[in-house]
């Protein structure tokens, strides 16, 4: 049995402006052989599909795997560049192929395509026909439209927020392409999209209502007949037709059976929407930094700060609060500022420096805040990833350089990362539980780690990029009927 595997996923933000082009994606992009190599034993879904076929003894056709994060509408030309790749590649061993497994995101947008996942599958089907199976794993925050059944043979999301079962993801794929190609089962898939789109912030599976959502999803899962149960809870800020959670359900053959659970799924959802949609807990930022500042003199672990608005990275609302109320041993880790970098191996560790730092990309993003600092630290910010999300991948921070600014200890970063574990701490010589409030810009990722290596999380709704409101974004391509943007319920 040989297998081709490939992977393309970018999470647009259609109201950002500029573009995310070629060299963008490859800066991390994997060809051919190196796939295998570079995301073998990984938490990815690339890695699960691998960690499946190799047990079972598969031989594997690896094209490419180009991981993206969320950023602005992906080029025609960066598009087309990885699709020609999958469709020449596949192509070429179309015949010495028994099927595909695609890691795909769902909520890509291209200049031209504002469903780019059907699209990739569509075009690779113009190459390999419809009889071959085809496996695609997509992101928790994908904006799936009901027409990707129609291209992909079965499609399986991450279960959780945080991503840690990403590799399982795939695994989930592998294994379902495995008993459908050896004549074990029918794969028989049915969508409900509740009509709903979710902010990520509220999208963490470890919170209540999504926590529930899934715990029904495992029920579904045991019950007979079931091969797969995924709920997509959407990505808000893609101005697409298709925006909005989905509940997807694979059974043996019983279509009947795959739209009740997807039905019931999206009832659950449509049943929590205000929750989903704009939870009670979130802080303007001034008074989310002044709770912050009070809690950590009594806390006996550090207060994590959710700034999830932020999606360069970048943004200066709250640290500029952190320095104007004076907070005290506060840690604010990955803050992207290339320039800044540079700065600071100049001056070298020990001096002093005079920076402006941050709101570099002129969109929602605060602008720069000058600070006064000394470098503690200075040099290439490359790691091997801890875990759990993404354990064993290569993170690159590129040059790095850390400063203590008045009470604000700030590690400065040459390419962008959230803080998702305690890496970008201890991989520098230093602990997050040394520390009294740390701000973290992973919207629910972090939880796996920060739940309890923190004492308390405070989620301030900064204006950023990507705020819980949505009512300040002007969408053009969202149909009527998809809560809260056009529909309202009284
Ligand atoms: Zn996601």
């Amino acid at each position: 049995m040989r297998l081709g595997i490939a992977g393309f996923r970018h999470e647009t933000i259609t109201f950002w402006p500029g573009f995310t082009d070629l060299e963008d994606f490859e800066r991390v992009a994997l060809h051919g052989e190196e796939v295998i190599e570079k995301r073998r034993g990984t938490n990815t879904a690339v890695g699960g599909f691998i960690d499946i076929c190799e047990r079972e003894g598969i031989e594997l056709f690896p094209v490419c795997e180009v991981p993206g994060w969320a950023t602005a509408t992906v080029t025609d030309r960066a598009y087309n560049f990885y699709v020609n790749e999958m469709k020449r590649e596949f192509s070429r061993e179309a015949e010495n192929l028994d099927g595909i497994l695609l890691a795909l995101h769902g909520a890509m947008v291209t200049e031209s395509l504002q469903d780019a996942e059907t699209h990739i599958v569509r075009e690779i089907r113009r190459v390999v026909g419809y009889e071959m199976p085809i496996m695609v794993t997509l992101d928790l925050h994908g904006n799936i439209d009901p027409s990707l059944l129609d291209e992909a043979t079965a499609i399986f999301g991450y279960q959780s927020s945080p991503h840690v079962d990403m590799a399982e993801t795939g695994r989930r794929a592998a294994r379902t392409m495995l008993s459908t190609l050896n004549g074990e089962i029918k794969p028989i898939t049915a969508i409900k999209k509740p009509g709903l789109v979710v902010p990520s912030v509220f999208s963490a599976t470890t919170v209540s209502p999504a926590k529930d959502i899934i715990e029904r999803l495992r029920e579904w899962e045991k019950h007979p007949g079931v091969v797969d149960v995924s709920v997509f809870f959407g990505f808000a800020w893609s101005d697409v037709h298709q925006i909005g959670m989905s509940a997807v359900a694979v059974t043996d053959n019983d279509p009947e059976l795959a739209q009740r659970i997807a039905d019931d799924l999206a009832q659950m959802a449509w049943e929590n929407r205000e929750v989903l949609t704009g939870g009670k807990n979130l802080h303007s930022v001034k008074e989310g930094v002044a709770l912050a500042i009070k809690k950590a003199k009594r806390a006996s672990k550090p207060i994590i700060i959710l700034d999830h608005a932020d999606r360069t990275g970048d943004t200066t609302f709250v640290l500029r609060e952190l320095l104007d109320q004076g907070a005290q041993n506060a840690a604010l880790p990955c803050f992207f500022d290339p320039r800044a970098v540079k700065v600071c191996e100049k001056a070298g560790v020990g001096n002093e420096v005079e920076l402006e730092i941050g709101g570099s990309t002129g969109w929602r993003d605060g602008g720069p805040v000058r600070v006064n600092g000394k470098v503690l630290w200075v040099g290439e910010g490359r790691y091997i990833c801890s875990g759990p999300m993404w354990k064993g991948m290569e993170i690159n921070l590129g040059p790095t350089a850390i400063i203590k600014a008045e009470g604000v200890w700030i590690q400065l970063t040459t390419y962008q990362h959230a803080l998702i574990n305690e890496d970008p701490f201890t991989k520098f010589g230093y602990r997050a539980e040394d520390f009294d409030i740390i701000v973290t810009k992973s919207k629910t990722h972090f939880r796996a780690v920060y739940e309890k290596v923190g004492e308390e999380i405070i989620i301030v709704d900064a204006p950023g990029q990507c705020p819980a409101d949505l009512s300040v974004f002007n969408y053009k391509n969202v149909p009527p009927g998809v809560y809260p943007i056009t529909r309202t319920v009284s």
